[in-house]
């Protein structure tokens, strides 16, 4: 599923959020979105995307975002349409945390972006960022190094005053 960066999310037409934090045991709880969400990293392979580098405290950071939050989890995978048709069996593997070259995602991230915004993200950002060389906007960079792992998911977060 492909959105360019930094537009206005659409992949699910619900207005609720679903987290589910692997920290707190907080799960699938949901709510009304009360952020406007901003599309980042839903690469199709068929369009043009960036490639270049980033910092490495935001690749470590994003890692550990991906660790702990799931939003929208659904039934279904999407497979890394990047990667090659037919990766090597160690690559086909099921994401979970610390799991670099994961290539199949079921869910997405949100992370605060300015004011009364959260940047909208699959799982498979960090795939596409450690694996396929994804370079996102510097917005992006920037909420993800700001991000506060201490309150990974609590939807209090998105309540910005
Ligand atoms: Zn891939």
């Amino acid at each position: 599923m492909f959105y360019p960066d930094l537009t206005p999310y659409s992949y699910s037409a619900s207005d609720r959020d679903t987290f589910t934090d692997r920290t707190t045991g907080y799960r699938f709880v949901s709510f009304k979105a009360p952020y406007e969400r901003i599309n980042i990293g839903w690469l199709d392979a068929k369009e043009p995307w960036t490639a270049g580098p980033v910092p490495a405290a935001f690749a470590e950071k994003l890692q550990a975002i991906l660790a702990v939050q799931a939003v929208n989890e659904c039934l279904g995978y999407h497979d890394c349409d990047l990667c090659p048709d037919n990766p090597p069996a160690d690559e086909q593997t099921w994401r979970r945390p610390g799991h670099v070259r994961a290539c199949i995602g079921n869910g997405e991230i949100r992370v605060p972006a300015q004011q009364g915004a959260a940047f909208a993200a699959p799982l498979l950002v960090g795939h596409y960022v450690l694996d396929h060389g994804y370079q996102p906007p510097q917005d992006f960079i920037d909420a993800v190094l700001a991000f506060d792992l201490n309150r990974p998911s609590e939807p209090r977060w998105a309540s910005f005053p």
